[in-house]
């Protein structure tokens, strides 16, 4: 590596916030799919939930909807009707860790979901920072 290309990415990294190296520290289960018959069942469900501190019921409503499903929660298991890749499983995770979970200000996951009678707020504990959810 150059000299020049050195100082290049120093202040290239300079400029990343440091929001996203720490929220690149948190850790989502790739997602355990097994498909039997029509259904494909996400083992790890409840770990799943418990990673992203959200209620199960509120997680597997998102997937539901998402994955264009019919599908509950079977003990620590989600069953879906049909059948969904592993990818597109942890596809929908993901977006729903983004959409529900990290703090749209400092990106970190330390956040909580409050509900306010019909609306869901996302509220951070690390910034402070508040943002009205749409429902699920
Ligand atoms: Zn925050």
């Amino acid at each position: 590596m150059s000299e020049d290309y050195g100082k290049m990415l120093d202040s290239v990294l300079k400029q990343i916030p440091k929001a996203v190296f720490e929220s690149s520290r948190f850790q989502i289960p790739e997602a355990e799919v097994s498909t039997i018959g029509n259904r494909t069942i996400l083992r790890n469900f409840r770990s799943i939930a418990s990673a992203l501190n959200r209620a199960p019921e509120h997680l597997i409503k998102y997937l539901l909807r998402e994955l264009g499903a019919a599908g509950n929660l079977e003990g620590t298991q989600a069953v879906f009707q049909g059948k969904f890749f592993k990818n597109t499983v942890d596809d929908r995770v993901q977006r729903y860790a983004e959409e529900f979970v990290l703090c749209r200000e400092c990106g970190k996951p330390d956040t909580r979901l409050e509900r306010h009678e019909r609306v869901y707020v996302l509220r951070c504990e690390a910034c402070g920072a508040r943002a009205s959810m749409r429902s699920v």
